[in-house]
């Protein structure tokens, strides 16, 4: 298995788990860009939003409907923030599915 992010969900890499179930499993990032930084993974490897089908879509509901709560759960009532960087252009760096969730912090915006 050469897959970082399917490495963490298995437990051979070490992460800092904030949620899991069936379909999904939620980490700190390991490099924060905001007080709350967690990265939101399907436990199906997919290799990013390009790689998204009608038959493996569902998932992405699933996380963003888990993301509500706990954005909830951490606080983030004045606001939040959930990016997935797709392909190279992007800077994706991880080429498994992810959703980092950001807040904790007044963001700027920007596609420098
Ligand atoms: O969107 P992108 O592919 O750049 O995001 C990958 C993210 O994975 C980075 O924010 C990086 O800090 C994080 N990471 C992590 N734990 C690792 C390796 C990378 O949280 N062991």
């Amino acid at each position: 298995m050469d897959c970082l992010f399917c490495n963490i969900i298995a437990g051979n890499v070490p992460s800092t788990k904030i949620y899991e179930d069936d379909q999904m499993y939620v980490f700190k990032d390991i490099a924060p860009i905001a007080p709350v930084h967690y990265l939101m993974i399907p436990k199906q490897h997919i290799s990013g939003v390009s790689a998204l089908t009608e038959e493996n879509a569902a998932v992405v509901a699933h996380i963003f409907a888990v993301a509500a709560k706990l954005a909830k759960e951490a606080g983030l009532d004045k606001g939040f923030r959930i990016v997935t960087n797709c392909g190279d252009d992007a800077g994706q760096t991880v080429h498994h599915l992810h959703f980092h969730l950001l807040g904790g912090k007044q963001m700027g915006w920007s596609a420098e």
